[in-house]
């Protein structure tokens, strides 16, 4: 899948790796902060816009000539990938938690039929339902 993605998105892993989530608290979006591939001391901020209903780089190359830098398709990347976490996150949970009860189910039977297997062998082999016969005859 991840694979797949760098392909179609022509990223390589150090440009996916550059991208770090963030929220903005103010406006509660999801923005990205992408390290600069040929200068380690810049960063870009790479926010979700809204109107557009996609991710926008303030870089050169993003906000003055309008393309499509790599910055922009690393946070979107980066996007599809944690949402794609959260989803196999959440069905772990739910599979644990199905796990956990048929558990508890199967834990259940073993112990409520040896408890009817001890009072049967309780009462058949009780010493008083022989004297209760012998005096009944
Ligand atoms: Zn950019």
């Amino acid at each position: 899948m991840e694979k797949s993605l760098k392909e179609q998105y022509h990223l390589t892993d150090e440009q996916i790796d550059a991208a770090t989530r963030f929220i903005d608290l103010k406006t509660r979006s999801v923005l990205y902060i992408v390290k600069s591939a040929s200068d380690p001391d810049t960063e870009y901020k790479v926010t979700w816009n809204r109107d557009f209903n996609r991710f926008q780089c303030q870089c050169k190359a993003a906000s003055q000539y309008g393309m499509s830098c790599w910055h922009t398709r690393s946070a979107f990347v980066n996007e599809l990938l944690y949402r794609q976490a959260k989803r196999d996150e959440a069905e772990a949970a739910k599979r644990i938690a199905e796990e956990q009860a048929e558990y508890e189910r199967l834990m259940m039977v073993p112990r409520r039929s040896r408890a009817r297997q001890r009072c049967s062998a309780i009462s058949s082999a009780s010493p008083r339902s022989h004297s209760t016969y012998f005096a009944n005859h």
